[in-house]
């Protein structure tokens, strides 16, 4: 598929988390709008409906997000979990497409919302399948990353020189961040067993190496971390809370204007921010710049 021009997706309307579900095929469209293949979805997502949306504010953005994962998140993780086929014969398409999928893209896009982490730390039957990311994750990238590693280096004709970079990144920031959050969990073999670890571990090394001067160098020397240092090592429980902080609105007030950490309530509509007080509350309700009445949705984890 060609990419749009800029003016091209400037004139296209922004994207709703509804118009997100029916691309992923969770939601019926109401228009009868039907895709019809995964690569049709993979490539529509990434290079139509993402772009169209980074082109706005971030604030606008997060909405489309929280409301998209309040929603759809566990029917993403399913769909991620057990993947409808895909209608190719390119081997190459074959080969990536456990790990380079629609689905996925998702998870990677929303991994920073609250509500990825109030999925994951849910106890609700919605939730029950977050244990398994990571060790899924994980797994699939064992078994691509000598392909990967391959084609780093040597792209397929036709596909950009950095096409595989790009998503081996975001496969390992999405295995980063998973396992992180679950770096506390008392099973940690549970969490990614040691043979994958050890799969996984000189493909690290090596990327970090290669691809110094990018995003990439730096989540897989976090992951390294993390394969090495459990809860012990000082440089990782760092790591550790620079991560649990990105989950915005957590471990603080989230009243952006206040950086209390004692005493804090949590909003009982949508369970993904905490408060120092009820007057904070009342201001991140209607907050000039992101009023969280418009980010709070319930959920069903
Ligand atoms: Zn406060
Ligand atoms: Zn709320």
């Amino acid at each position: 598929m060609m990419e749009p021009s800029e003016s091209a997706l400037r004139e296209m309307p922004f994207l709703m988390s509804e118009d997100f579900a029916v691309l992923l095929g969770l939601k019926k469209s109401e228009y009868g709008l039907e895709y019809k293949s995964e690569l049709e979805r993979l490539s529509v997502f990434k290079s139509i409906y993402l772009p169209r949306n980074l082109l706005e504010p971030e604030e606008q953005q997060d909405v489309v997000w929280s409301r998209f994962c309040a929603i759809y998140l566990p029917a993403t993780v399913d769909r991620f979990l057990n993947l409808p086929a895909v209608d190719s014969s390119d081997p190459n398409v074959l080969a990536d497409h456990e790990l380079h999928n629609v689905y996925c893209e998702m998870l990677v896009h929303v991994q920073h919302s609250p509500y990825f982490a109030k999925y994951l730390r849910s106890k609700e039957p919605a939730a029950a399948k977050a244990i398994t990311l990571p060790r899924v994750v994980a797994q699939r990238l064992a078994e691509r990353a000598p392909r990967w590693d391959r084609l780093m280096v040597r792209p397929p004709p036709g596909a950009p020189s950095d096409y595989y970079v790009g998503i081996a990144t975001n496969a390992c920031q999405l295995l980063s961040t998973l396992c992180t959050f679950f770096l506390k969990h008392p099973n940690q073999e549970e969490i990614l067993p040691t043979e994958t670890k050890v799969i996984l571990k000189p493909f690290f090394q090596r990327w970090a190496a290669r691809y110094s001067q990018d995003v990439l160098a730096d989540i897989c020397l976090r992951t390294l971390l993390w394969f090495e240092g459990g809860d012990t090592n000082a440089a990782l429980r760092r790591e550790y809370n620079s991560v649990r902080r990105s989950f915005k609105n957590w471990d603080v007030c989230g009243y952006p204007r206040c950086d209390s950490r004692s005493k804090l309530q949590v909003c009982s509509r949508c369970h993904t921010v905490r408060y120092c007080s009820s007057a904070h509350q009342a201001l991140h309700w209607k907050d000039p710049f992101a009023p969280h009445k418009n980010h709070c949705f319930t959920s069903e984890y």
